[in-house]
């Protein structure tokens, strides 16, 4: 079996900003849990990089008076230079701009319409454009989204679902086998009370900006931030690029995630993994002791 594996990822970095003490505070704790394996003869994978899609990119883009590209190159490489600054050794800096991402997203739609899970549909919603996400009414605070404070808008357009209130029992059930597989317990508790309560079909594309990957079902498309973020993780260990390097860290994965990005990183990410064939990634089978 040869070595014990270790591999931990960060989030992808929204760009439409520069760098704060968040990220770096985020990157410096995988940075340390990784550099602790390998003293004790792991074999690791670090992966981070840059989130780059999106109508706020392309607002902020525009904005600055740069090309997409031109916009995105420059801020994905303040990123990189504050790592290095920080001497912080990642494997893998991915940028969902990269070929080989682009093609991993496309192909993890494709499996999951194989399972009969992407279907379409029209999306009518309470919308923040700086979170990219759709709120209800309950989520709102005096109207506004709970995390900008800013006005949301009523939204509705054509868009693809994914069918995630079909993995209801398969992730409560995934949640009861795997107690680790989200910490701290009150945030697994929170994804467990909310799964059991209110899983609503996930929107994954967008017509109304084009500065994303082309979702491969239908050209008026393209995909919305959250099924093409996901899927770095596997992109960074060389899904349809290295079986081999695949099955030697999948899936055994540590996410690090701030609390706003809970639910997708847990419900949402499961039940893709859950779609696509994959197991979902979970947390080393090795007893911690300090
Ligand atoms: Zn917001």
């Amino acid at each position: 079996m040869g070595k014990n594996k270790f591999y931990v990822t960060t989030p992808v970095y929204y760009v439409n900003d520069s760098p704060h003490i968040g990220h770096a505070y985020t990157t410096i704790a995988a940075d340390i849990l990784n550099r602790w394996r390998k003293s004790q003869g792991y074999k690791t994978f670090f992966l981070t990089g840059t989130d780059e899609h999106g109508q706020k990119v392309q607002d902020a883009a525009k904005k600055a008076g740069k090309s997409i590209r031109e916009f995105t190159d420059l801020k994905s490489k303040d990123f990189i230079d504050l790592f290095s600054k920080l001497n912080i050794k990642y494997d893998r800096f991915v940028r969902t701009t990269d070929k080989d991402h682009e093609q991993v997203a496309q192909a993890i739609v494709r499996k999951l319409y194989k399972s009969n899970d992407i279907y379409k549909g029209k999306y009518e919603g309470l919308y923040c454009i700086s979170c990219e996400a759709y709120y209800t009414e309950k989520d709102l605070v005096n109207g506004s989204c709970p995390i900008h404070k800013k006005k949301v808008e009523l939204v509705s357009e054509d868009t693809y679902f994914f069918n995630l209130a079909k993995y209801q029992d398969k992730l409560l059930k995934l949640y009861e086998s795997n107690p680790e597989l989200i910490l701290p317990e009150t945030r697994r508790n929170e994804v467990i009370s909310k799964v059991k309560s209110e899983l609503r079909d996930l929107s994954i594309t967008r017509t109304n900006f084009d500065w994303g990957i082309p979702f491969p079902l239908d050209k008026k498309h393209v995909m919305y931030v959250w099924a093409d973020a996901l899927t770095n993780y596997l992109t960074g260990v060389g899904y349809l690029k290295s079986k081999a390097k695949l099955k030697e860290y999948w899936p055994v994965a540590v996410h690090l995630i701030g609390k706003d990005i809970l639910w997708f990183h847990t419900a949402i990410w499961h039940s893709i993994l859950l779609s696509a064939g994959l197991k979902p990634s979970r947390k080393q089978n090795v007893k911690i002791s300090w």
